[in-house]
Formats: C-alpha cells, sequence, structure tokens
C-alpha cells in the first residue's frame, strides 16, 4: 500500500521519532509497515523514507537506490532497513552535495555531510546490524538519521543560498555540479 507522505509544516517531521520494541519487528503487521514503506519510496522515486515521513513517530527508516530519475548519478544500493540506528561520524571529513527530500517537495540545496559514518542499527530480521558508510551511502543515512531527531536537509545547509526549485537546478545548477 502506498502510504501518504508527510510534507513539511507537519508537527510529525520536527519530533524526535519513538523508539520501535525489537520484539515487534518480526510482527506482521511490522513487516506490512516495511512492504509500505519500500512501495512508498519507490512511488515517489526516494532514495530514502523515515516513518515520520508516513506520519509515524517511529525510528525506522529504508533505503535502496536502483536507477533513480531524481538521482541519476548515484551509486545503487540495495534495500538497507534501519531501526533504532545509531550514527556518528569516522572521519572528521566533510563533504556537500545536492539534497532533495519527499517532504520538502520540489526544492533541493546543498547540504554538508560526514563522508563517512558509522552505523548500528537493527534490521527487517531484527538482527543487530554494524557497519561503515561513505560518499552517498552514508549521506542517505544522515539525511534518513535527521528525520528520525525531527531534523531535514534545510536545517543542515550552511545557508539558504543553493536552495532552489527542481527546474531551476536543471537549468542553472546541474551542470556546474561536479
Ligand atoms: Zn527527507
Amino acid at each position: 500500500m502506498i502510504l501518504k507522505v508527510a510534507r513539511l509544516g507537519h508537527p510529525v517531521l520536527r519530533m524526535k521519532a519513538k523508539p520501535v520494541p525489537v520484539a515487534k519487528i518480526r510482527t506482521p503487521q511490522f513487516q506490512t509497515l516495511l512492504g509500505d514503506m519500500a512501495q512508498t519510496m519507490r512511488e515517489y522515486d526516494g532514495v530514502g523514507i523515515a516513518a515520520p515521513q508516513v506520519h509515524l513517530s517511529a525510528q525506522i527508516a529504508l533505503i535502496r537506490v536502483d536507477r533513480n530519475p531524481r538521482y541519476p548519478r548515484a551509486p545503487k544500493i540495495p534495500l538497507t532497513v534501519l531501526i533504532n540506528p545509531k550514527v556518528r561520524p569516522a572521519g572528521r571529513e566533510v563533504e556537500k552535495d545536492w539534497e532533495g527530500c519527499l517532504s520538502v517537495e520540489g526544492m533541493r540545496g546543498l547540504v554538508p555531510r560526514w563522508r563517512s559514518v558509522e552505523v548500528e542499527a537493527y534490521n527487517g530480521n531484527a538482527r543487530r546490524v554494524r557497519f561503515r558508510a561513505r560518499g552517498f551511502f552514508a549521506r542517505v543515512i544522515q539525511h534518513e538519521w535527521d528525520h528520525l531527531q525531527g531534523k531535514v536537509f534545510l536545517d543542515r545547509m550552511k545557508d539558504l543560498f543553493t536552495l532552489t526549485h527542481l527546474t531551476e537546478y536543471a537549468r542553472y545548477w546541474a551542470k556546474h555540479d561536479g
């Protein structure tokens, strides 16, 4: 089922999401929710989706990149489910790149992010996972993790100078995009 996406201004996007009781993860209802979130992400050409974006205050994020028209240059990332994640920088390097968000529809801006992060979470099978991610994958993880803290990418921009509508992005910015 495709879920309704919460847009900027809805209070759920500004709340700190509640942790998921681990015993719930394997229940059919929860597995259906993960399936619905994956379907919603695909429907809107997202590379990630967090539960607050579908009006649920819960620490759940999904990431997947597979030939995405919104991010044509992004590397492929298999479906990754992060439940109750902890994210911290692995190194001090920061890089800027363009981000958009299904909840901040039709806009994009340059956002500085840690180049490399260390992630601890439960996956969709309730197993504890720990891994390191870098580049675009690390960027999407930080973007989704922010959603679970009640933050959106606008909060992470150094200033709003590069904030742009998608049409203007294609016209004026994409050609300068490394
Ligand atoms: Zn987002």
